[in-house]
């Protein structure tokens, strides 16, 4: 009952959010859960960086994200909060299966990514894994069918989405494709396209990179609806 109150009440804060209004630096100024802000306090984040205050309001309201913004400005948590809010206001549990899917272009940066959510999402209750390769296939199947949260490559996720009885991607909410840029350059076109195809077109996507190119905007056609644009320029 109380937790239907506080779900109530960060709804109705999410409902009278103003994205392009939105003026703080600070993530508490944030209609976020407990559980986030939480997290985001334990790993002492507390001042938003200008990708982070001009993404996560428009993804807090469901807006497909174009987003630009060069290494080193945050972009990890400007996809890693919405994705954690959007299971968290779905109430979404172990037995939903697979909520979001975050791709990346490099096993390393997976593990990077992976371990930023496991410190900002340790107090809610989702299940998270890695799928990156480097265990049998049939190992990480074992474990992959329960997750509610996945950090992937391209190559390997596509391969459980073709394969492995009983996952699939049907009720996804949000997908995240981190460093596009890097995933156009590495090949990784068709094996996007193809990913994609095993997802539902209900969900929200948020696209990220450090450069816009032309081969990130082809992406950006296919994958995203309607897109809101944020790029985020250095000071001349
Ligand atoms: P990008 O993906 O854009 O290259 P990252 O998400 O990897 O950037 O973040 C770069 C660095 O900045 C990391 O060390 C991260 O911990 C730190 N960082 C990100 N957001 C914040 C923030 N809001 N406050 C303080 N440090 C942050
Ligand atoms: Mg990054």
């Amino acid at each position: 009952k109380r937790n239907q109150e506080d779900l109530s009440k960060l709804n109705a804060s999410v409902d009278e959010l103003d994205p392009k209004a939105f003026s703080s630096k600070n993530f508490a100024d944030l209609p976020l859960s407990q559980a986030t802000s939480d997290g985001l306090r334990d790993s002492h984040f507390e001042t938003l960086t200008d990708v982070q205050a001009r993404a996560i309001p428009l993804a807090l309201k469901g807006s497909d994200i174009l987003g630009a913004a060069k290494t080193g400005s945050g972009k990890t948590l400007a996809f890693l909060v919405p994705v954690l809010e959007k299971l968290f206001r779905a109430q979404w549990t172990e037995l939903d299966g697979l909520g979001a899917l975050i791709i990346s272009p490099t096993r390393e940066l997976a593990v990077q990514i992976f371990e930023v959510l496991r410190k900002i999402g340790r107090h809610h209750t989702f299940s998270a894994g890695l799928v990156i390769g480097g265990k049998s296939l049939k190992e990480e199947a074992e474990r992959l069918i329960r997750m509610n949260i996945l950090v992937c490559t391209p190559g390997r996720m596509l391969q459980h989405l073709d394969q492995t009885a009983g996952f699939n991607g049907d009720n996804l909410q949000i997908l995240v494709l981190d460093e596009a840029d890097r995933i156009m350059d590495m090949g990784f076109q068709a094996a996007v396209d193809a990913l994609v195809e095993h997802l539902p077109t209900s969900r929200q996507t948020l696209l990220f990179s450090a450069t816009q190119s032309k081969r990130v905007s082809d992406l950006a056609r296919l994958s995203l609806k309607e897109p809101e644009y944020v790029s985020v320029h250095e000071a001349a």
